[in-house]
This record gives C-alpha cells, sequence and structure tokens, in this order.
C-alpha cells in the first residue's frame, strides 16, 4: 500500500514531530534527530525515547524516516572529514536504534575530484563499517543525488554498483529515490508513461535482495 507523509519539523522537541505528522493525517514521516547544518548532535535522553515511542505506539505510525545533517560527505578523499562522516553515520544509526526509527535516509557525498572509483569505495567502506560499529538494525537508504560535479548516487548504475561493493550479509541497505534530484539529473518523470519507465529502469538496475 502506497503511505503518504511529510517531512515534520521537530521544534520543541523530538517527540512532537509524532503529533504533528498524525495531526497532518500522514501514514509516514521524516524528520532530522538533530540540526542538520551542525556537526554536533545532542544526545537523546532515556525519557525523549520514551516518549517518542510510546507517541508512536499511540497514533499506530510505524514507517518513520531519519535524514542524515548535510554536513557529512561518505565519498571524501580527505581523512578528517571522512571519519567525521563516519561518526557521524555510526551515531545517527544509534539515535534512530534509541527512537525505534527503522529507516534512516543517507547522502551519497562528493569525491571532490578523487574520480568515481574512490567515491565508491570510500561510501562502501563508511556503510560497513558504521553498519558493523553500531550493531544498529536500522535500514540505511542511500537517497539519489542531482548529479552536480563529483556528486556520487546520481544514477541508478551508480547506486548499484556501491551497494555491490559490499558484501552481502552487510547489505543492510535500500534506496531512497529524490524525484527532484532524479528529474535534474536527467530522468524523464513528467508523464505517468514517462515515470513508468524511470521505474523501470530504475528495477532492471538495483539487485532487490
Ligand atoms: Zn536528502
Amino acid at each position: 500500500m502506497l503511505q503518504l507523509g511529510v517531512h515534520v519539523s521537530v521544534a520543541g522537541g523530538l517527540e512532537r514531530a509524532v503529533d504533528r505528522a498524525h495531526r497532518k493525517g500522514c501514514q509516514a514521516f521524516q524528520i532530522f534527530t538533530t540540526n542538520p547544518r551542525s556537526w554536533r548532535s545532542r544526545p537523546i535522553s532515556a525519557e525523549t525515547a520514551r516518549l517518542f515511542s510510546i507517541r508512536l505506539k499511540g497514533c499506530g505510525l510505524e514507517t518513520v524516516v531519519s535524514h542524515m545533517p548535510y554536513l557529512p560527505n561518505l565519498a571524501s578523499p580527505r581523512e578528517e572529514v571522512y571519519s567525521r562522516s563516519v561518526e557521524a553515520l555510526t551515531d545517527e544509526l544509534l539515535r534512530c536504534q534509541l527512537l525505534g526509527i527503522p529507516y534512516l535516509v543517507v547522502h551519497l557525498g562528493s569525491n571532490l575530484g578523487a574520480g568515481r572509483r574512490s567515491g565508491r569505495e570510500r561510501i562502501a567502506e563508511a556503510l560497513q563499517k558504521a553498519i558493523i560499529d553500531s550493531g544498529s538494525e536500522v535500514l540505511i537508504l542511500l537517497e539519489n543525488s542531482p548529479g552536480t560535479r563529483n556528486s556520487m548516487g546520481s544514477t541508478f548504475e551508480d547506486i548499484a554498483s556501491i551497494i555491490e561493493s559490499l558484501p552481502r550479509q552487510s547489505r543492510r541497505l535500500g534506496v531512497c529515490l529524490d524525484t527532484c534530484h532524479l528529474f535534474a539529473a536527467g530522468y524523464d518523470i513528467r508523464t505517468p508513461q514517462a515515470l513508468e519507465r524511470t521505474l523501470g529502469e530504475f528495477e532492471g538496475c538495483i539487485d532487490p535482495e
């Protein structure tokens, strides 16, 4: 069944996002669990986690998605940014786990001119490390990018090759298709037929396992 929802604000406390989504009649919703424009994240208290899950259960919402902050770059060739990015991903997986959020949307970043192969290897290593270190059950959703210079994941082939770079047992991965990015990257979704074709191409590329 198609579930519809929006990104909701967490102003005033994470748990308030649940009420906002519920009031809007959402069947799914997305949040930032922390300030998306900062490297620092405030720890989630046990009380916040408790309130968040109580409210989720209370309104029967299950499809909850967190979106990674914007600063981490999992494809970066620069050591310092890279290791902070892997740490941020591990931290966010743990935050999701604590809140009972089953999905985390992740941007694939930019290889900053180091090449697609380097970018792909960096991302695969980052994903694997964060999945293992966090021990989390959260499903990471790789988001397609609009295809600006050096950005990773703007084509279905690129996303597929990143997924295939991980050993099968670490592939706790899905894909988040951003329709704006899809269109910017050159995929036609302007008519029902074009959308159908593009989604067919996607399914032909990404191994459902
Ligand atoms: Zn995004």
